[in-house]
């Protein structure tokens, strides 16, 4: 998850087309729809911004939650910065309810407006090895071992080096020979 903590509410007009907007930052006299298009962007951050499905907003006065988003889609402007698009979450929304009107979920976090943590519930995804357990990477820690011996095991009697053998001879040639 993404927690945006904008600065002070700036008149700013930005017509770009994946986001146009009047406001920058955040104060409480802005309407909903000025508040997320204040923190849509643009923010200087690595490319795994874009695995986040979640953004919280915090007001920098009170230190409370004020808004979640769902962020539906992201693009880089020419310096490379980033923005997304998304809704926001209305209560009755689990997201919604989880944060809003709450403390900020990241009180330690740097003094950038934006910083990433984990929602161990909202952010899981079920482990690719098919254990039903919750996991933020594809795999929970040594199921992608797992996976591959109980792959060897039904298809290949147990045994390594059939496996590898029926590997090879199916291998892609290599792009640099
Ligand atoms: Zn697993």
């Amino acid at each position: 998850m993404l927690r945006i903590r904008p600065g002070a509410r700036l008149y700013d007009p930005d017509d770009h087309p994946f986001l146009t907007r009047e406001l920058r930052g955040y104060d409480p006299t802005m309407t909903p729809l000025e508040v997320l298009h204040a923190a849509r962007g643009w923010w200087v951050l690595a490319e795994a911004a874009e695995n986040e499905k979640f953004a919280v907003v915090v007001s920098r006065n009170t230190g409370l939650v004020v808004m979640a988003a769902a962020i539906e889609r992201w693009e880089q402007d020419e310096e490379g910065r980033r923005a997304f698009a998304g809704r926001i979450l209305p209560p009755g929304d689990p997201v919604h309810d989880r944060y809003v009107g709450q403390p900020d979920p990241t009180p330690n976090a740097v003094r950038s407006a934006v910083t990433y943590f984990t929602d161990e519930e909202f952010d899981s995804l079920p482990c690719r090895c098919g254990c039903g357990e919750p996991t933020r990477a594809p795999w929970r820690p040594g199921h992608d071992q797992r996976a591959l011996h109980t792959l060897i095991r039904t298809d290949f009697d147990g045994s390594v080096a059939a496996f590898l053998d029926w590997y090879q001879a199916r291998r892609p040639a290599p792009q640099n020979a």
